[in-house]
């Protein structure tokens, strides 16, 4: 932790009032140079892509969890989204294999994600920076339960974060990718946001991919890759490969999660009251819980 307090400010130099945290800078060098890095060899990408999530699963465990509030994950979120959009626009474009209206698509897409997502984390500071807790209550929801973190009465159905240090009304969760909770005041935002990066990632992976690799033709002008074997031989395209991997991967992760949230739309519930009903039954640790789940009542 001492080690990491001083790298966050090397020299106790200050710009402003903002101090400038190691941590939120990280993801600037780490992802280009991963990108890089995966794009010389078949190998050299199934390491980087199966290190990368250890990698920063273990940096998150042992350093940035005991940061309060991290900018780690959501510099990340930037970073990807630029280097992809800029990988996109200089390197694949001028292949000319991509028709204007698909590139249209394609940025109507990136931009409508880049504001709902802007949207959801606006949202989100405002609510908590001005407690529309107080509107909850005004909406005749009862007077709730007093928090003992935030020492304030909430209404129902809200639940206290420890990160943004307020409670949040039909709490989700804290999304680090874009540092901010998702509740009643934003959830709409973010579920735009999911739907259109959800099909941003994963259309923008199919033109590059279609671009860089030997296509067929699936139905119409729908295409699929066939042959990827020599993206390898030319550096600027084995980066558009990888950047196309990754967005395939991120689009699919942020697909599922779309769902994942329609489906809690209709069970009417949200992620975090299904976490504290399982709580009772299912908080034991992962191999108690599936011991619990298939035989043992233990
Ligand atoms: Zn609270
Ligand atoms: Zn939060």
């Amino acid at each position: 932790m001492t080690v990491w307090e001083r790298l966050r400010n090397p020299c106790g130099w200050r710009a402003g009032a903002k101090q400038i945290s190691v941590d939120a800078m990280l993801p600037l060098v780490v992802v280009p140079t991963l990108a890089v890095i995966a794009a010389q060899a078949v190998l050299c990408t199934i390491i980087v892509f199966v290190t990368t999530p250890i990698l920063v699963y273990y940096l998150y465990h042992n350093f940035l969890r005991f940061l309060l509030r991290t900018k780690f994950f959501l510099m990340w979120t930037i970073t990807s989204v630029l280097m992809l959009m800029l990988v996109f626009e200089i390197s694949v474009v001028p292949l000319l294999e991509i028709l204007p209206e698909e590139n249209l698509l394609f940025m109507v897409c990136v931009i409508g994600g880049i504001w709902c997502g802007y949207r959801a984390k606006l949202n989100a500071d405002y609510a908590a920076q001005e407690g529309v807790l107080v509107q909850g209550l005004e909406l005749g929801e009862g007077s709730g339960e007093l928090c003992t973190a935030c020492r304030r009465r909430a209404p129902p159905r809200a639940h206290h974060c420890r990160l943004c240090q307020t409670c949040i009304l039909n709490r989700e969760y804290h999304c680090k990718w874009l540092d901010c909770c998702i509740g009643s005041s934003n959830l709409r935002w973010y579920l735009g946001c999911l739907f259109f990066s959800a099909i941003a990632f994963i259309y923008g992976s199919n033109l590059t991919m279609t671009s860089v690799c030997h296509p067929f033709i699936l139905i119409g002008t729908v295409l699929l890759p066939d042959d990827c074997s020599d993206v390898y031989h030319q550096l600027d395209i084995a980066l558009c490969f990888v950047s196309a991997l990754y967005s395939l991967l991120v689009g699919l992760v942020v697909f599922c999660y779309l769902m994942y949230h329609l489906w809690l739309l209709y069970q009417g519930t949200t992620s975090n009251e299904r976490r504290l009903d399982a709580g009772s039954q299912y908080d034991h640790g992962i191999l108690k819980n599936v011991s619990r789940l298939f035989c043992c009542k233990t």
